[in-house]
C-alpha cells in the first residue's frame, strides 16, 4: 500500500477527552462545548427529522442557509454549509490549495489548521502569537505571492484573546485582495469587548474577508456538526462546491433552523457563561495565576514544562482540562458546578 508522504509528518488531531476521579466525579472542560443540553424545542426538531432518516437530507441545505441568510441580513448566497466549521475550512483550503500555495496563520492557534493545510496539500506559513494573542503585523509581513488564504482566529483557541478594530482594520489594509482572509468566529456569541469587531461588519466592507461560524458552541450542537461560512458569492459559491454531497444531515439542518429559532433561549445561556467566565478568570487570578482576558468560553493557564502535570493533577479531581505539552493548558467554562471543581483543583495544584 502507498500513501501521500505528509502523512508520515501530519499531526493528529486530539480531541478533548473525558477524565473520572477515583470518586466517580467527571467534569469534562476539554472541548469548549456548550454543557447545557438542547432545549425542548430542539430536541422536537430533532424527534421530528429522525423520522425521515431513511432519505438522503437536502445536499443544498435550503431552509438552513435561508434561516441564516435571513437571521444575519446577508445575500442566500452568500452562504456556504459544511458539517462543523472545522469541515468548512477544510472546504475553503481545497477550494485554494495546490502545491506551492501558501496559507498563512497564527501559531499556536486552533489545531486542526496545520491539519487541514496538510490534507488539502497547501503549505503552512505559522506566525507565532506576541503575548497569547495574534501578531497581525507580523502576519501581514508573513504574506507572499503564494499566500492565498489567512486565518484569523478571533476569539483565539486556546488562548481566548482578541484582535481589536483598529489592528484588524491596519491589517486588512495590507492584505492584497485576491488573498481570503477567514476570520474564525467560533466563540464569537462570547466576546464581549466592544472594540472587538464583528466578522460580518468586515465582510461588508472587505471583500475579501469571510467568516466562519459554527452551531457548536454558543448554540449547543457540537454532537450535531454544522458550522457555515458567510463571505463574497465568489468565495461562497467555491465552499459549496467542494461539499461532500450530504454532509449536513437532515438532522443537523432540522436542529440547527430550530437553534436559531430559540436563540433568545441559547443567548441567555451563553450570558450565564459568561458571567461564569468572570467569576472563573477573578477567582484564578486570587490564587495567583497569569490568565490572559479571554473573549471566548475558556480560560488559558501558561504552564509550560508543567502542562502535563498540572492537567494530571486536574484529572485526579475528575476535571479534563487541555493540556498543550510544553505551553498551557486551555479550560474550558462549564456550569457553576464544574468550573468550582476546576477552581478548587488549580488551588490545590502545588506551585
Ligand atoms: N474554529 C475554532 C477556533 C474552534 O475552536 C473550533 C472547535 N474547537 C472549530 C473551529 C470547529 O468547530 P466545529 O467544527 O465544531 O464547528
Amino acid at each position: 500500500m502507498r500513501f501521500r508522504a505528509i502523512l508520515d509528518t501530519m499531526p493528529v488531531y486530539k480531541p478533548g477527552k473525558r477524565v473520572t476521579a477515583p470518586d466517580g466525579r467527571s467534569f469534562k472542560l476539554s472541548s469548549n462545548e456548550s454543557p447545557f443540553p438542547p432545549p425542548p424545542s430542539v430536541l422536537e426538531a430533532i424527534r421530528r427529522a429522525a423520522t425521515e432518516i431513511n432519505r438522503y437530507p437536502d445536499a443544498s441545505c435550503h431552509r438552513l442557509t435561508e434561516a441564516i441568510a435571513e437571521r444575519y441580513g446577508v445575500p442566500y448566497d452568500h452562504v456556504a454549509l459544511g458539517p462543523g466549521s472545522v469541515t468548512v475550512a477544510q472546504q475553503l483550503l481545497e477550494a485554494v490549495g495546490e502545491p506551492g500555495v501558501e496559507v498563512v496563520y497564527a501559531w499556536r492557534s486552533f489545531e486542526a489548521y496545520p491539519l487541514l493545510a496538510d490534507m488539502a496539500g497547501v503549505t503552512s506559513v505559522r506566525v507565532p502569537l506576541r503575548d497569547e494573542a495574534h501578531d497581525l503585523e507580523a502576519m501581514a509581513e508573513a504574506i507572499t505571492d503564494r499566500t492565498r488564504l489567512v486565518f484569523v482566529c478571533n476569539p483565539n483557541n486556546p488562548t481566548g484573546t482578541a484582535s481589536r478594530t483598529a489592528e484588524l482594520a491596519a491589517f486588512l489594509d495590507r492584505v492584497p485582495e485576491h488573498v481570503i482572509v477567514a476570520l474564525d468566529e467560533a466563540y464569537r456569541e462570547y466576546v464581549r469587548d466592544e472594540d472587538v469587531p464583528d466578522g460580518l461588519t468586515l465582510y461588508r466592507e472587505r471583500p475579501n474577508v469571510v467568516v466562519l461560524r459554527t452551531f457548536s458552541k454558543a448554540y449547543g450542537l457540537a454532537g450535531l456538526r454544522v458550522g457555515y461560512l458567510i463571505g463574497q458569492r465568489e468565495a461562497a459559491e467555491a465552499v459549496r462546491k467542494v461539499m461532500i454531497p450530504f454532509a449536513v444531515s437532515h438532522v443537523a439542518q432540522a436542529a440547527a433552523v430550530a437553534a436559531l429559532e430559540a436563540e433568545q433561549e441559547l443567548l441567555a445561556r451563553v450570558e450565564e457563561i459568561v458571567k461564569e467566565r468572570t467569576r472563573v478568570r477573578d477567582a484564578l487570578l486570587g490564587q495567583g495565576w497569569q490568565v490572559p482576558p479571554t473573549e471566548a468560553n475558556f480560560v488559558w493557564l501558561r504552564l509550560g514544562d508543567r502542562t502535563t502535570e498540572f492537567a494530571e493533577h486536574c484529572a485526579r479531581y475528575g476535571v479534563a482540562v487541555r493540556p498543550f505539552p510544553g505551553e498551557g493548558a486551555r479550560v474550558s467554562i462549564g456550569d457553576a458546578e464544574e468550573n468550582d471543581a476546576f477552581l478548587t483543583a488549580a488551588a490545590e495544584f502545588p506551585r
